[in-house]
């Protein structure tokens, strides 16, 4: 729906009444304020609000639902889905605050901060966020979707650490959401991505984690058939104690990229390990042995350097990606992987991952959740970067990636991974009771579908 030049002055009149913030239209120079972190993706709205605070989030509900418009919400985009001029976009960049209560060990965290500004925050008391790979992805969109981090076997979900939520619902109203108050929102909060409403803030638990035995072993592409097969192996025996993911990866020439590993093919062994270093080396010798690595950059790291584990990109990028869960990683599994993404299979992805799951995450946390997928064994996720002159390849490159290992595959995804607004890619991240109860209570908090665009879940009616 494009709305016509009056009716565009209307909403921002409207808009402007009542929020403190920024309001921008697609013509103000601020509006370009909006573009995601990842730049392949359509993001446009027929107006942005930059919030300054709850009230404007609950403002900005009840104007859009009052001219007939819905309602989407953005912190960086990395997770960023087509928004269109049939939504007004909240942005909650500037709601970045971060206060923490070190003797509670907790941290009250705005919606519009990233995992950097907790490391920031906490780290420096001795003190760790449950956080993902990259420090630059937003906090609420990363635990609304679940959250699996470097240290996923050893600590775990990381929404399991969310001890409260506020929130503004499809109705504008604003909540507190606990295990004790609304109990429903505080479990389906917690894996639902956006369907329940807007997140203003989160309140985290934190972990007395102050370093890690960890970091990466970088090889050469000629040893990647070696080393992926030694990693499949090797995962068998690992304890709770030690997470780990593997890549292959084909990073572009850039400034930013070591130049060992610029413009050529690679294996990253991403490795965290809790306890001793001295044990953190051992349990990771059988990797070292394969075969020397092109970078050795596994050692002792203070918690606030935890990405450079994964070493993600930190600026805008136009990828794709696709995922898929594996409910084990035979040694079939491998070869079928190598015969598709290895160093001579003509892959088009900058990065094929896998990540080990298992470990403390697949046992029961203290409050239930819609996150569901708890007992998958790996996750593979392959981002592609959508340039010329391969864009239009990468996509069925990813497909052709995923569909191999299809023999393996639970037929599940993650929340976080891929993100989608397609029903049928959603409808994979839930099992069929949740998905009917995330429906249920999206219809009782949000009865006229304010919300309902973007990573939303729904049931198939
Ligand atoms: C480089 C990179 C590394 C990543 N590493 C990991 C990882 O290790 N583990 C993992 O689990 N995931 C990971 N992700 C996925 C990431 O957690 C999701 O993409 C997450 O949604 C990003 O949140 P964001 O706020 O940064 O992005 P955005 O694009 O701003 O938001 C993503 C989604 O969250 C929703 N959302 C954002 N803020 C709110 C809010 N306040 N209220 C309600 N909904 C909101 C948005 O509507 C959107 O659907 C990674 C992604 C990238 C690109």
């Amino acid at each position: 729906m494009s709305l016509a030049p009056a009716t565009d002055r209307d909403l921002a009149a409207s808009l402007r009444h009542g929020i403190a913030g920024v309001v921008a239209l697609p013509e103000d120079p601020d509006y370009q304020r909006i573009m995601p972190w990842n730049a392949a993706v359509p993001v446009a709205p027929c107006a942005a609000v930059f919030a300054a605070s709850a009230h404007d989030v609950a403002a900005t509900v009840r104007v859009a639902a009052s001219h007939g418009l819905t309602v989407a919400v953005q912190a960086t985009g990395h997770g960023a889905v087509p928004i269109g001029a049939e939504s007004i976009l909240v942005h909650t960049g500037a709601l970045n605050g971060c206060v923490v209560d070190s003797r509670n060990r907790t941290a009250w965290v705005g919606a519009g901060a990233t995992w950097q500004h907790v490391l920031d925050a906490v780290t420096p008391l001795g003190l760790a966020p449950a956080c993902g790979s990259a420090p630059g992805v937003g906090v609420v969109g990363f635990l609304i979707g679940g959250g699996i981090g470097p240290l996923v076997r050893s600590i775990g979900l990381s929404s399991d650490y969310v001890r409260a939520f506020e929130l503004v619902t499809g109705s504008g109203e604003m909540l507190r959401v606990t295990p004790e108050q609304h109990g429903d929102l505080f479990w389906g909060l917690r894996g639902s991505k956006s369907t329940l409403g807007i997140v203003t803030a989160v309140e985290i638990e934190l972990l007395p984690i102050t370093e890690f035995y960890g970091g990466a072993l970088y090889f050469d592409g000629s040893d990647a058939a070696a080393v992926l097969r030694a990693w499949q192996r090797w995962c068998v025996g690992l304890p709770e104690s030690v997470s780990t993911s593997i890549a292959l990866l084909q990073l572009p020439e850039l400034p930013d990229v070591p130049s060992p590993l610029a413009g050529r093919f690679t294996v990253a062994v991403r490795y965290v390990a809790l306890g001793s270093a001295f044990e953190g080396a051992r349990l990771l010798a059988p990797m070292r042995e394969v075969t020397e690595p092109v970078i050795d950059a596994v050692t002792v790291l203070p918690y606030a350097a935890i990405g450079a584990v994964h070493a993600d990109p930190p600026n805008p990028t136009p990828a794709h990606e696709n995922h898929a869960l594996l409910r084990e990683l035979a040694p079939e599994a491998v070869e079928a992987l190598l015969a598709v993404a290895g160093p001579d299979a003509g892959s088009m992805q900058t990065v094929v991952e896998l990540r080990m799951l298992g470990g403390v995450l697949a046992q029961p946390a203290q409050h239930r959740s819609a996150f569901c997928h708890r007992g998958a064994a790996f996750a593979l996720t392959t981002i592609g970067a959508l340039v010329p002159p391969i864009a239009d390849l990468v996509p069925a490159n990813a497909a052709a990636i995923i569909d191999a290992l299809a023999p393996w595959s639970t037929g599940g995804q993650l929340p976080n991974f891929a993100a989608s607004s397609d029903p049928e890619r959603l409808a994979r991240c839930y099992d069929e009771d949740t998905l009917y109860w995330l429906a249920a209570l999206a219809e009782r908090y949000d009865p006229a579908g304010v919300l309902r665009v973007g990573q939303v879940a729904r049931y198939p009616m």
